[in-house]
């Protein structure tokens, strides 16, 4: 943005925020007051390539690199929304891409380890991460589809990247009582799952149709 007198002037991003929160996010079926608070708190632009910051924002997914891209806003908070957490669990996210729905289990869980395929793109979500103070984080290069046995079981694991069906190794991991919210369809349209698993099984809700990046590795396609 550039003002009357020439000189480059920063977006205002924090009301920009307030309006994603508002316009996005109450407008459509997302009611849990703790994801509100930390999506109107946490600063999304400061997650994305600095051309595209002005758009940090705007109501869709946008590119970070490696041909990856972060989830549009109402997405995030829809998968937040579904792990239902309340500030005590242990949860794993597999595809960290920007760090930005890192940061955000951060402030709602509190122990969370995420798995990133790409290691440019761990490095550098692990850059903003620790630059912005997020802390009880940790990110580790390998394919998520296996799942992090080593900290096992999780409250909630939490996938930002489409499979083919649910992921046996991430079901297995769960603690009971505990959720995975996974995208699960072809590799272009998928629909959003949330799986709660109980002593005597596993119960499944259907969520929203979606379109994520492809999950890669042995549970992804070929
Ligand atoms: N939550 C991220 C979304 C990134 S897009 C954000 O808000 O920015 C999905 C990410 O999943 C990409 O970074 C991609 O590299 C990663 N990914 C794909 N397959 C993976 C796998 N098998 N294990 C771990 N990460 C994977």
């Amino acid at each position: 943005m550039v003002s009357q007198n020439g000189v480059r002037r920063e977006p205002d991003y924090e009301a920009a925020r307030q309006a994603m929160v508002r316009d996005q996010l109450k407008r459509r079926e997302i009611t849990d007051s703790r994801v509100l608070w930390a999506m109107g708190d946490t600063p999304r632009h400061l997650f994305v390539p600095t051309e595209w910051r002005a758009d940090a924002y705007s109501d869709r997914p946008l590119p970070i690199g490696a041909g990856q891209t972060i989830s549009q806003p109402y997405m995030v908070a829809l998968m937040l929304q579904h792990l239902a957490l309340q500030g005590t669990e242990r949860v794993l996210e597999i595809g960290t891409g920007s760090g930005y729905q890192t940061a955000l289990l951060c402030q709602l869980a509190a122990q969370v380890y995420s798995l990133e395929y790409v290691s440019e793109l761990a490095t550098q979500a692990e850059t903003a991460l620790s630059q912005l103070g997020y802390q009880d984080v940790q990110i580790i290069v390998g394919d998520g589809g296996l799942g992090l046995p080593a900290y096992a079981p999780y409250d909630g694991i939490v996938v930002a990247a489409a499979a083919p069906k649910a992921p046996l190794s991430l079901l297995a991991q769960l603690a009971n009582g505990g959720r995975l919210v996974v995208p699960v369809g072809t590799s272009t349209q998928q629909e959003l799952r949330c799986i709660t698993k109980h002593t005597e099984g596993y119960d499944e809700q259907r969520s929203v149709r979606c379109r994520f990046v492809p999950l890669r590795g042995q549970e992804g396609w070929a």
